[in-house]
């Protein structure tokens, strides 16, 4: 299909039959008077004087227990850049979309016309009640660092900036598994992060929750090695600086078992991956354009283990194998946040579905004979229908374990069996 071809396609896609990919159906009958006074007036006022008395009968009375906001400021949306709010829209309702699909989670898309961070957060803040969960989407970086850790701190819903932990939670699991594969540990292995942004920064950090060492990791942004005798170095950066004698890319690979790409398209050459350990990985998820070309990559290295963020190769890091999942999980226990254990739990349930034998389902959805553990399978496919009732339930116990779970699960069987309804 040619490109003018596919753009059509795109186009036509959001437009017909009705603009935009998402809508609100009642879930409740409306067929005669007697409905309608239930629904509305008088009836309606029953539900209000509760929530009156007690906030929480909101989770009993409305849909505030199923409903994710997903908030954007339309800073960074995709590869696009800072495109503005209105722009943004098909975005937050794809998101939309795939909260439903895959956790039955019903969204909201919010665009928020401001680029000042305590405006957006007060925004947030003052439309928070509505919902169970805030998903934060496409904030530009650093602002989004300050935006997620004030909201997390002052609301008592789960918050969670897509970009960042999505991409960490999955790259995780999958690095997880690549250094098994790779016969290494994560205490040893040495990377090079190139990427400084919202997404290199989280999935750096949870790495080193992993077992990675600081010492042993070097990150780049567009001016170089991120060293400490750098100036005006954000705080995020500093964390990650460097005291070795490290000061290009091409000095950092050498020897190097691992490399992350959140960063642009081609700036990792033949060379750069022929100087590096052996059975490198190679996670190059600059989108649309990896850090590396596949092809060459896999061309140039026999004994590679590469990730992308694209569909069109094997091991795809992409962020839709997390936040339905997390939010599922976060929702049914009413977490008030979403901690650090409950991503690191998601990782691991991730990691252990792809070491599972592979439904013949999954492999007749992506055209596959036999998707096995191994280089090319590292991390489970979205399509996989075991997700929903893996993922959750092991989100959920860490929520529980964590102390920031509000209602209980006791029998996990009966959960398991919900969710796979
Ligand atoms: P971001 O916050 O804008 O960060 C981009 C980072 O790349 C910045 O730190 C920037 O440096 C750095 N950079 C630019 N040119 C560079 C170069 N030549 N060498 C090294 N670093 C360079 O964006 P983000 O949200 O973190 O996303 C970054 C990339 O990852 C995008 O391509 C995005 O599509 C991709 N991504 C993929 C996935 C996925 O596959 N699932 C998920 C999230 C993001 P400065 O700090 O100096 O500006
Ligand atoms: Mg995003």
């Amino acid at each position: 299909m040619s490109k003018e071809s596919k753009r059509r396609e795109a186009l036509v896609y959001h437009a017909k039959p009705k603009p935009g990919k998402i809508e609100v159906i009642p879930t409740k009958k409306y067929a005669t008077q007697r409905d309608l006074g239930l629904a509305y007036s008088p009836g309606v006022a029953e539900p209000c004087k509760e929530i009156e008395k007690d906030k929480n009968n909101a989770y009993k009375y409305t849909n505030k227990s199923n409903l994710v906001a997903v908030i954007s400021n339309g800073t960074a949306v995709l590869g696009l850049g800072d495109i503005g709010p209105e722009a943004s829209k098909p975005v937050m309702e794809g998101k939309g979309l795939l909260f439903k699909i895959f956790a039955d989670i019903d969204v909201f898309d919010i665009e928020v016309d401001t680029k000042d961070p305590e405006t957006f957060i007060e925004t947030v803040k003052n439309i928070a009640n509505t919902f169970g969960g805030i998903n934060l989407e496409d904030i530009k970086a650093p602002e989004a660092f300050e935006i997620e850790k004030r909201l997390k701190e002052e609301l008592d819903i789960p918050v969670m900036h897509d970009d960042q932990h999505g991409t960490a939670i999955i790259s995780a699991a999958a690095l997880i598994n690549a250094v098994e594969i790779a016969g290494k540990k994560m205490e040893d292995v040495r990377i090079v992060v190139s990427g400084a942004g919202a997404a290199a920064v989280s999935c750096t950090k949870l790495y080193k929750s992993f077992g990675a060492k600081s010492e042993n990791i070097v990150m780049l942004d567009s001016k170089g090695v991120i060293r400490k005798d750098r100036d005006h170095l954000t705080p995020e950066k500093e964390y990650f600086a460097t005291g070795r004698n490290i000061h290009t890319i091409e000095d950092a690979m050498k020897g190097a078992d691992v490399f992350v790409g959140l960063s642009i398209a081609d700036i990792v050459s033949p060379e750069m991956l022929l100087s590096m350990s052996d059975n490198p990985i190679v996670f190059a998820m600059a989108n649309p354009n990896p850090e590396i070309d596949y092809e060459l990559a896999v061309k140039t290295r026999k004994d590679l283990i590469m990730a992308t963020g694209r569909t069109d190769f094997p091991n795809q890091v992409n962020n839709v194998l997390g936040f339905p999942f997390l939010f599922r999980g976060a929702l049914d226990v009413r977490a008030s946040k979403i901690n650090e254990e409950m991503k690191m739990a998601a990782v691991r349930a991730l990691a252990d579905l792809a070491k599972e034998p592979v439904p013949e389902q999954v492999n007749i959805a992506y055209s596959e004979t036999r998707l096995n553990f191994g280089r090319d399978y590292i991390i489970p496919k979205p399509f996989d229908p075991r997700l929903i009732a893996k993922i959750p339930p092991a989100v959920a116990k860490a929520a529980i374990e964590s102390g920031v779970a509000k209602i209980p699960i006791t029998d996990w069987q009966a959960y398991e069996d919900e969710l796979n309804d």
